[in-house]
């Protein structure tokens, strides 16, 4: 008895993952985190004159089509986040492995960068401060 074919359980497996097509859709998750990142923007700049060390509601910036969760933290590891534009910030269980990896881990929260190729250049095209 070999272990079963991963691919013939969809049992767990994400709603993201059902769509393969390569390109397309890491350049939807990327376009979805660069929304988020546009928002945010706007958190931040409607608390401006709040300390660095404030949290704020930032909303997950993970590339999920449903995804409705913010994160909790502060306008310093906000700006952080923002010091380079293939960063993004998104709540713990929202990490799509093959397209970010983690750069740093907080409580409840993840830092992720993209990986090189197309979500790189698209973060770094759609980045609101360039
Ligand atoms: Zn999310």
């Amino acid at each position: 008895m070999g272990a079963p074919c991963p691919s013939s359980d969809p049992g767990g497996v994400p709603l993201w993952a059902y769509d393969r097509k390569m390109g397309y859709r890491e350049e939807r998750v990327a376009k979805n985190e660069a929304t988020s990142r546009v928002i945010n923007e706007g958190v931040e700049a409607a608390y401006e004159s709040d300390p660095e060390d404030a949290f704020l509601f930032f909303i997950c910036e993970c590339g999920l089509e449903q995804c409705d969760r913010t994160v909790r933290i502060t306008k310093a590891v906000y700006e952080r986040v923002r010091s380079d534009p293939r960063q993004f910030v998104i709540f713990r269980d929202h990490l799509i492995p093959d397209v970010e990896q983690v750069v740093s881990d907080g409580d409840t929260f993840l830092i992720v960068a993209k990986r090189e190729g197309t979500p790189a250049e698209v973060a770094i095209q759609e980045d609101p401060r360039t």
